[in-house]
């Protein structure tokens, strides 16, 4: 099974994402972890796509697309994939398309996942993560229990994304409204999306998606 999840910035497709490949015989392909994973190791393809990330800007479609093709290779043909992050575009959507139809594979699922963007903002400029084990956190709402150390791990060193700061989440879900919700139509017409509140508990959303993978 192939699916995407759709929504904006803070929806909260990564926390999905991540659930789902516990649970099932699927992999998180996140076009912005592969684009961090390039700024972190300084490659020359890191350095290009910095500035455009910083700013909450999309990078190129020709780029995105290479790199899902590089991960689809790599998937073996029993292993799902959980779109995350991409596609962000109609440029991609078609270029998705193409490389699924290369491999014998199709959609099967679009989980939109929609929520309220002021809200959004709120829970995206407090977000950090363990630098350790990646375990997620926030200033308001989830504290580590004892201060500065990871109840996962016990790590001391924490992180938080660049681009995770008012204006750049602005500008990130300026692009999503411009450039990716007008996408949603090419799947609907095919009657794949499923339509999600996301602003219920991680666990209420888990449990809708569950649903959705069972038709
Ligand atoms: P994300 O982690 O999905 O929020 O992505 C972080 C940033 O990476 C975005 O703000 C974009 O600059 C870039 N990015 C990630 N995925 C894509 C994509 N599919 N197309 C274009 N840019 C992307």
């Amino acid at each position: 099974m192939d699916i995407i999840l759709l929504g904006p910035p803070g929806a909260g497709k990564g926390t999905q994402a991540q659930r789902i490949e516990a649970n099932h015989a699927m992999v998180q392909l996140s076009t912005g972890d592969m684009l961090r994973a390039a700024v972190k190791s300084g490659s020359d393809l890191g350095k290009q796509v910095q500035a455009v990330m910083d700013a909450g800007e999309l990078v190129s479609d020709d780029l995105v697309s290479a790199l899902i093709n590089d991960r689809l290779d790599q998937l073996g043909p029993d292993a799902g994939a959980i779109f995350d992050g991409y596609p962000r575009t109609e440029a991609q959507a078609r270029s998705l398309d193409d490389l699924l139809a290369q491999r014998g594979r199709q959609l099967d699922h679009v989980i939109e996942l929609q929520v309220d963007e002021d809200a959004l903002v709120d829970r995206i400029t407090g977000r950090f993560t363990c630098a350790r084990c990646g375990e997620g956190y926030h200033d308001r709402y989830k504290l580590p229990q004892v201060e500065n150390t990871c109840d996962e791990c016990g790590g001391h060193e924490f992180k938080r994304r660049p681009d995770d700061n008012e204006q750049t989440v602005r500008t990130r879900m300026a692009e999503y409204r411009a450039k990716t919700a007008p996408i949603l139509p090419i799947y609907d017409q095919r009657g794949i999306v499923s339509r999600i509140d996301g602003m219920g508990s991680m666990d209420a959303v888990q449990a809708e998606i569950e649903r959705i993978l069972r038709d």
